[in-house]
């Protein structure tokens, strides 16, 4: 006879937590999806009822970026969540396992658990071929044969959802948004690079208590997190409402609390809970930090941010090299990879499709 799967609330008991704990920990979840105090018994029911999903992480063209934030959340902890919410059963960063033995566990649980499981995507897929094959089989493959079955599909960061860094001029490997390969599938975007590790928990946590999936945005984001301007909720919007700015970044004021508008800031654009949640467990975030928002939940952020363009305007012998320390030859042999590389850059441009852009963000 086949072993009843136990509630969530039911393992929470067997790992050896008590009612307490629990409640603790429904308040606290409670709070993290933007539910009133008195909503934590609806959390708590439906953690007493419900089983743990199965989750499905899968990291394409990616830094692991969103891996290692998500396995730094505080408030739900992510071992709460893998442990007691859900089950993740693949996930590569986090696999014992290697080579064949990887892909036949992801055979297993694909098979296993066809038509239940959340299917996580980390990372951009690219459309050129020679570019993230594994075991013989292309990215979009592996992505599309996972998304076939799956309850639900999360992009998380920026890669998958808009592209990212890997997107950005010149994209050699042709990257593109999940989007623009699983075309016709609801996607919820959690975009960010990386997202902040409580709004990836909050969102699994959602789908987990409530069985559906978060409202969103026209842009497919969760309402829940990213219904706000970083600038609608920056600590420093009161310098900006009265028109003080710091002018650069050793300006005593930038200190002091100044706007970082005139610094490049891009939170009047980006939608991001960061000014709301904050980053490691609620202590700072960038802009609170003295550094300007550079956007990075947005799309086409690299290409747009003010930093990545400002140096690439620089001339080569202010950004890396330094000729009185290493001398005019290899200044000259770097000279010579900068012509060779833009040389690329134009075949490269030339070859590439000229619609990569076209419907990214709406597929
Ligand atoms: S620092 Fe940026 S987000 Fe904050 S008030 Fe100034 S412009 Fe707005």
């Amino acid at each position: 006879m086949k072993k009843e799967e136990p509630t969530i609330y039911q393992t929470v008991l067997q790992r050896g937590y008590s009612r307490r704990t629990f409640l603790k920990m429904c308040a606290a979840l409670a709070a993290t999806l933007g539910l009133d105090y008195s909503q934590t018994n609806t959390v708590a029911h439906a953690l007493e009822t419900k089983k743990r999903i199965p989750v499905i992480w899968l990291q394409m063209q990616d830094c692991t970026g969103c891996s290692e934030s998500f396995i730094r959340s505080s408030y739900p902890k992510t071992e709460s969540v893998i442990f007691n919410m859900i089950s993740l059963e693949y996930m590569e960063l986090l696999t014992a396992a290697a080579g064949f033995q990887t892909e036949a566990a992801e055979q297993n649980v694909l098979k296993k658990y066809a038509g239940e499981y959340v299917l996580v995507v980390e990372g951009s897929v690219p459309v050129n071929p020679c570019y993230l094959t594994i075991g013989g089989r292309s990215g979009a493959d592996l992505l599309k044969e996972a998304a076939a079955h799956a309850k639900a599909v999360l992009a998380f960061g920026t890669c998958s959802s808009w592209g990212g860094i890997a997107k950005a001029k010149p994209n050699p490997t042709g990257a593109r948004p999940i989007a623009a390969v699983l075309k016709g599938t609801p996607i919820i975007r959690v975009p960010g690079c990386p997202p902040i590790a409580e709004v990836m928990t909050g969102v699994l946590a959602h789908i987990v208590t409530f069985g559906s999936l978060p409202e969103t945005d026209m842009l497919g984001r969760p309402k829940a997190f990213y219904r706000h301007r970083i600038h609608d909720k920056c600590n420093r919007r009161a310098y900006f409402d009265a028109g003080l700015f710091a002018e650069s970044f050793d300006d005593p004021n930038l200190k002091a609390g100044y706007c970082l508008y005139k610094l490049g800031c891009k939170g009047p654009t980006t939608y991001n809970a960061c000014a709301e949640l904050r980053w490691n467990g609620g202590i700072s975030y960038p802009i609170q930090s003295g550094n300007p928002c550079i956007g990075c939940s947005e799309a086409d952020f690299w290409d747009n941010g003010p930093f990545y363009t400002h140096e690439a305007k620089l001339p080569l012998t202010q950004t890396t090299i330094n000729p009185e320390k290493w001398g005019a030859g290899i200044t000259a042999a770097a000279a010579v990879g900068v012509g060779a590389h833009a040389g690329i850059t134009a075949a490269v441009k030339h070859h590439q499709a000229k619609d990569q852009n076209k419907g990214d963000h709406h597929e």
